[in-house]
């Protein structure tokens, strides 16, 4: 006994050593990252933890294969019972657990989990050879397998040792609570007492040497998820998906040295976004929602990660030992060297990524902190975008219009302009500058003003006061521009005295109410589909002209993924006479982009096929002569799309789809 004692301490220090020195280095690498503060709210990252990690629930979004992952994840939590016995009983064979050990009911759950740990491999064998979905373009298949052969392995190994120990008659749990192992023992119970202990002890070395050295392999492959995804999601933001994380910045840091615009190198991503890499389990479901990936854009957020990680990998130890020295180490730059800057523009940061990864990886953080570098540091961005920057500084709207024609698409409408001192109105209408500015969204500003008249609304604009809400500058990477433009606004929406805001944008929308807090601007933010279904339901807006139409909702990313308004469109929608909808194949939380967000509406599309044109077709296949948007960039994209296409769908706004069925045009006279 003393020599298995001394085996199994030597077996247990050497791979706890080994894991330890791994996990150490790999620790020690997240921290050349800058620091981000996720310390707040615990009861959130607490109810996560539990949903995500132990409960699966983002993995189970897809039956298959979230079946397959909960089944080999819960398996082995069960099983962590097997191995503390697995430990014991090499040393004394009639080892048991404390208190539980000899429990019907614990034989019973360690006997169904660790087949079902099998029936998981199953079905990862069945998706991965059978089905090979295009998520997986791109992973490392061997090493899956290997993982896959290393997790049967284990649990044959257990079954084995298990049956042998009941054909010796000396199990812990009762032979009928037991009934896989038993079913295996059956064919063993013809050896002699010695074989049988010697195949039972053979099988719980075996078994304790493959879990020893999985220990190890772990933490150098893309299973290291196993040890850092329940970290990695208790880290991630609590904050609305569709706010980014801030980047303050600070001229006397910056000038002496200390603060860095963004991401130029590794090192400069933020402790999460470097735990972000080590968490990727490469099951592509990123990938597979990716707009820019599904057009033929070179961006893979799945590849990205990958790319960053093995950069991190291959640099990282050096900058460590560079900066044992005292020295500091020349770091490559990402972009290009590392990440294409095709791949860095190609995002809309439509959220789909973010949303579908089960670990809580943080694509669109990353993305724009290549971004804000390239832009803020180095001046580098595609050249029509530096209009819209140049149209920001000095117009403070992209399309570089006057402030003073801001108010230029309620002509006729007698719609009140927030004067300097004006009292406050009950609801202050923020326009944006898309339905301000652009021919075609003028008129859901149009359509919303006149339904907000017709309801008794009382509401006001800014006029030349309201400026761009910074998104687009954000998205694309000035962090600086987007920080004095959300203070301006602030400011004077604060002086305003304004407490509630309409906004018919959903990026507007988005920066208004999950991102100005910051900046001190705390408001009342509603979407105009949540005001317009108010009004409908307590009766203030009556839509009663029939309109026949068959509709298809488009869900705007900044609406939908970003903050959560799948119903309040569709809900205003069915109480249209004579609107019939139709769902496109990606709707709600997997919608598709329209492929105007992250500032791409002032980006030309080169590679690949146009995003908004692929939603055309979509929309078109389902038979739709309507489109329902929620969102100015979603109707000019979308009614390019279905131009391009010739077809002769309409691109409408439910606003506007509203305001037909609630105020229609009085039919012309015989006289007219
Ligand atoms: S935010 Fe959208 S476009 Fe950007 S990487 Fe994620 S899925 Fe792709
Ligand atoms: S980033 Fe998330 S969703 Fe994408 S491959 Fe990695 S784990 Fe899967």
């Amino acid at each position: 006994m003393p020599a298995r004692a001394a085996v199994l301490a030597l077996l247990l220090a050497l791979s706890l050593g080994l894991f330890a020195r791994r996990a150490l280095l790999l620790v020690r690498l997240v921290r050349l990252g800058r620091p981000v503060d996720r310390s707040g709210d615990l009861p959130r990252r607490l109810l996560r933890e539990v949903a995500h990690v132990l409960g699966q629930r983002k993995l189970l979004q897809r039956p298959l294969p979230g079946l397959m992952h909960a089944l080999i994840f819960w398996g082995f939590l069960v099983l962590l019972t097997t191995i503390a016995e697995a430990l014991g009983q090499v040393i004394d064979p009639d080892f048991a657990l404390p208190l539980i050990g000899r429990a019907g009911w614990l034989g019973l759950l360690q006997d169904l989990f660790a087949a079902g740990v099998l029936a998981g491999i199953a079905i990862a064998l069945w998706i991965r050879l059978v089905q090979r979905p295009e998520r997986f373009i791109g992973s490392h298949a061997r090493e899956a397998y290997r993982i896959l052969g290393w997790i049967t392995w284990i649990v044959l190994t257990l079954f084995l040792g298990n049956a042998a120990r009941i054909a010796q008659g000396v199990a812990e749990a009762p032979r009928a609570w037991t009934p896989i192992s038993s079913l295996l023992a059956r064919p063993l119970e013809g050896l002699s007492e010695g074989r049988l202990f010697l195949l039972e002890q053979a099988s719980l070395w075996v078994h304790l040497a493959l879990i020893f050295s999985f220990l190890v392999y772990l933490t150098y492959s893309k299973h290291l998820h196993i040890a850092t995804s329940a970290i990695n999601v208790f880290l991630a933001k609590t904050e609305p998906p569709g706010a980014l994380t801030p980047l303050p910045i600070s001229l006397e840091a910056l000038e002496a040295g200390e603060q860095s615009l963004g991401a130029a190198t590794i090192v400069d991503l933020t402790h999460k976004e470097l735990l972000d890499l080590y968490t990727c389990t490469e099951c592509g479901r990123c990938q597979a929602l990716c707009p820019a990936w599904n057009t033929g854009k070179p961006l893979s957020p799945k590849l990205l990660v990958m790319n960053l990680r093995d950069q991190l990998f291959a640099e990282g130890p050096g900058i460590l030992a560079a900066r044992a020295r005292g020295e500091e180490a020349q770091a490559t730059p990402l972009v290009p060297e590392v990440v294409d800057e095709a791949v860095v523009w190609s995002c809309t940061t439509c959220g789909a990524c973010v949303r579908e990864c089960p670990v809580d990886i943080e694509h669109i953080d990353t993305i724009v902190d290549l971004r804000r570098n390239l832009v803020m540091a180095e001046s580098r961005f595609p050249q029509e975008a530096g209009a819209l920057l140049r149209n920001l500084e000095n117009a403070n709207n992209p399309w570089g219009m006057p402030q003073s024609q801001r108010a230029a698409w309620a002509e006729g409408l007698d719609v009140p302009v927030l004067g300097e001192g004006d009292p406050a109105p009950d609801v202050l209408y923020w326009v944006g500058c898309a339905s301000a500015f652009d021919d075609r969204a003028r008129r859901i500003a149009r359509s919303l003003a006149k339904l907000l008249s017709a309801a008794g609304v009382s509401f006001a604009i800014l006029g030349p006061r309201e400026l761009c809400t910074g998104d687009p500058a954000r998205r694309m990477g000035n962090e600086y521009l987007f920080q004095e433009l959300a203070e301006r606004n602030v400011a004077t929406l604060t002086e305003a005295g304004v407490t509630t805001i309409v906004a018919n944008c959903p990026h507007c929308f988005n920066t208004l109410r999950n991102e100005y807090p910051r900046y001190g601007g705390r408001f009342e933010v509603l979407h105009h589909t949540e005001l317009l279904a108010r009004l409908v339901r307590e009766g203030k807006l009556r839509p009663s002209a029939a309109l026949d139409t068959l509709l298809a909702y488009h869900d705007p990313c900044y609406l939908g993924r970003h903050n959560g308004i799948y119903e309040e469109p569709r809900a205003l929608l069915a109480t249209v006479p004579g609107v019939r909808s139709v769902e496109m194949p990606r709707h709600g939380p997997r919608g598709f982009c329209c492929g105007a967000g992250g500032a791409r509406m002032w980006m030309e599309e080169r590679i690949g096929k146009r995003i908004n044109e692929e939603r055309a077709d979509e929309a078109a296949a389902t038979g739709a002569d309507t489109v329902g948007v929620a969102c100015p960039y979603c109707l000019v994209m979308l009614d390019d799309g279905h131009r391009a296409r010739g077809d002769d769908v309409r691109v409408l706004d439910v606003a506007q789809v509203l305001e037909r069925a609630a105020l229609p045009e009085p039919a012309p006279s015989p006289t007219d």
